[in-house]
């Protein structure tokens, strides 16, 4: 999408503000000027090389990408995609990334992660010796997960080993670079990109699992997008769950819970993957008590694309909005980022929620003491 492309996208908005009602930062902030309507036309001058108020910039980084209006906006307007251009442009022009941004930034820089924690700690998650094996695909565990979520960590990894998938570990495992694209340092990204793509063709990599539906979407859309090329196959981890539990000779033990799922953005309604965490489950005996808006309607939990580190109280806002109308206590997620922002706004909220990842159901139904 070229700069002529956007302005010809953003010419299509009439303003019928059909999309207004659904963007989840209108709801939770209650202001107009940050709205998808407002966002095309904050992006719109900004194509054009007008000036901008604090507030507009605001209007472009506030925005987690959730797609919601590119679903609901009847002149199908791509609107979360022109807002990565937007932030892009912004960057170019010294206009981003904000402040805080710049901190993350220079700290992934600095120590590879995005959650500034001690390299030397990255596998402290880990419950066996680090495996020293070989292998054609390349469990990344991510970030988030090595550091602040662990047990997505420790489950994802013990899962599929009892379920007999042939993978390694890299033990200079770095960040998978989300953060730079989705602040609009394409510069730095690209760096980072062509820098992991060296090391997994130096492993011989042929696929990628991830636990993280952030790492997952980055591999699997934006390393594409910034590569000449990038030929490995990525997959996330649940995707592979229900076949592999079907092909299991001892079935998993029934564990007769009742759930919530609330579908992640970047599994849900960007990559069509309803039916994987759904089958897995079933699989195991969890009952998954739907959503009122639930699979492409899905409400965002309001931790993406870099909201969470800059817009903490919109973040937390924006996650009540799914803590209070999950139908059950505990509710299963398939992304970290997501698990972790809904499980602090639960505590610091007192809403009483059960955060958990998805594996760590299925890990207790495959433990021995549960057969
Ligand atoms: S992508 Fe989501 S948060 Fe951003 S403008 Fe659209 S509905 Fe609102
Ligand atoms: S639904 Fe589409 S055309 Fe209508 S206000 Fe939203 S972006 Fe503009």
């Amino acid at each position: 999408m070229n700069k002529k492309e956007i302005l010809d996208l953003i010419a299509l908005c009439d303003q019928c503000n059909i999309c207004v009602g659904s963007c989840s930062t209108y709801r939770a902030a209650k202001n107009e000027a940050f709205s998808p309507p407002a966002r095309l036309k904050v992006t719109e001058k900004v194509f054009k090389g007008e000036s901008l108020s604090p507030e507009e910039i605001e209007s472009i980084y506030n925005c987690p990408q959730c797609g919601l209006c590119d679903l609901i906006c009847p002149k199908k307007i791509p609107i979360s995609e022109i807002m990565d251009k937007c932030r892009r442009e912004l960057a170019i022009r010294g206009l981003g990334p904000l402040d805080k941004h710049n901190k993350i930034i220079e700290g992934i820089l600095k120590v590879g992660n995005a959650v500034n924690g001690d390299p030397d700690k990255r596998w402290d998650w880990l419950p066996d010796k680090f495996p020293e094996r070989e292998s054609d695909t390349l469990f990344y565990v991510g970030c988030l997960p090595s550091y602040l979520v662990k047990n997505s960590a420790r489950s994802s990894y013990l899962v599929l080993k009892k379920l007999g998938v042939d993978f390694m570990l890299h033990k200079d495992e770095d960040c998978c670079g989300i953060y730079f694209y989705n602040s609009g340092r394409w510069d730095l990204a690209q760096e980072k990109f062509e820098e992991n793509l060296e090391r997994f063709r130096n492993l011989g990599i042929k696929r990628i699992i991830t636990t993280c539906a952030g790492c997952f979407y980055c591999f699997k859309r934006y390393y594409p997008r910034l590569l000449d090329e990038f030929n490995i196959q990525v997959l996330h981890i649940v995707e592979m769950l229900p076949s592999l539990l079907q092909k299991m000779e001892v079935k998993p033990k029934k564990l007769k819970r009742e759930v919530t799922y609330p579908d992640p953005c970047r599994l849900g309604r960007k990559e069509g993957i309803y039916n994987a965490p759904r089958e897995a489950l079933r699989l195991c005996g969890v009952e998954v008590k739907e959503m009122e808006k639930n699979k492409e309607k899905a409400v965002c939990c309001g931790a993406g694309a870099g909201i969470r580190s800059v817009y903490r109280d919109l973040s937390f806002n924006i996650a009540r909005q799914t803590l209070d109308k999950a139908p059950t206590k505990t509710i299963v997620s398939t992304c970290p980022f997501c698990l972790f922002n809904l499980s602090y706004t639960s505590k610091k909220s007192s809403a009483g929620k059960n955060l958990v990842y998805i594996t760590d159901l299925i890990l207790e139904s495959l433990s021995p003491a549960s057969l």
